[in-house]
């Protein structure tokens, strides 16, 4: 039965349901409080990364998370605010980095991963879409020992999980990054990973939602939401 959808969020999560709730022959309307052409899901850096499958709540993710705290260009910043519901959620977070609960985590991630990349290969197909994507692979170059000791127990994780990687030495860098002048003491290459480029995907899928007949409201902040029986 077809229904009436609104989306609220037009990133790269919101334009994706958005899809596929008009596949399924659904009539969805989207709205964004940004003008939708710089946040997270357009400026991201493009990578698909089976690879990086390690969680973000594994054993001493807090630890980092405080430290991370005190500079606001870490990858990962939170205020330092005097707020309970943090606290709450900093607690229960707490408690989920386990090394059992990471294990368990790491074949999931694994499968959402691959299954993302199938499917932005798929939607490319399928609609003619000309957003760059590639599997070319990525290559981490690590500077420091430290460095290339923690890449390479993130390639030992990926490798026993079926996944493409190789552990390259410093002279064979060359070899995978021909002419390239780099400095580094040992590199990673997951052959199993993909390149986007995030602002031509999402440009391609509004066109095309769009022309599907999808309304698209930005500049549009959603304050509340109210639930009634009908
Ligand atoms: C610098 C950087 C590099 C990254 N690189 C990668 C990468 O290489 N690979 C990768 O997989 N991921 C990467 N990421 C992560 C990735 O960009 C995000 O996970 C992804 O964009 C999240 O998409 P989203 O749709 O959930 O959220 P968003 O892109 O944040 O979209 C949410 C949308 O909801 C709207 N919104 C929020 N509240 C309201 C409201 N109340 N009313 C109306 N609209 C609202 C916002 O305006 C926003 O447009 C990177 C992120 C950053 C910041």
């Amino acid at each position: 039965m077809m229904k009436e959808v609104i989306v609220i969020g037009g990133g790269v999560i919101g334009l994706c349901s958005a899809y596929y709730l008009v596949k399924a022959g659904h009539k969805v309307t989207v709205i964004d409080q940004s003008s939708m052409d710089g946040g997270a899901s357009f400026v991201n850096a493009g990578y698909l990364t089976p690879s990086h499958i390690i969680p973000l709540a594994a054993p001493g993710a807090v630890k980092q998370g405080i430290k991370w705290m005190f500079n606001a260009s870490s990858p990962f910043y939170i205020k330092p605010r005097l707020d309970k519901s943090l606290f709450e959620w900093a607690w229960a977070f707490n408690k989920s980095c386990t090394k059992e609960n990471v294990n368990k985590s790491i074949p999931v991630i694994k499968d959402i991963n691959l299954l993302s990349a199938r499917l932005f290969s798929e939607i490319k197909q399928e609609e003619g879409f000309n957003f760059h994507l590639k599997n070319n692979g990525l290559l981490v170059l690590c500077q420091s020992e430290k460095m290339l000791e923690e890449e390479i127990h993130i390639a030992r994780i990926a490798a026993a999980e079926g996944l493409e990687v190789k552990e390259i030495s410093k002279s064979n860098i060359p070899n995978i990054e021909i002419g390239a002048k780099v400095e580094a003491v040992g590199a990673v290459h997951y052959a199993c990973d993909w390149h986007s480029t995030p602002h031509e995907f999402m440009n391609d899928l509004q066109s095309w939602l769009k022309a599907e007949g999808v309304q698209i409201f930005k500049n549009e902040q959603i304050t509340t939401l109210e639930a009634s029986q009908d």
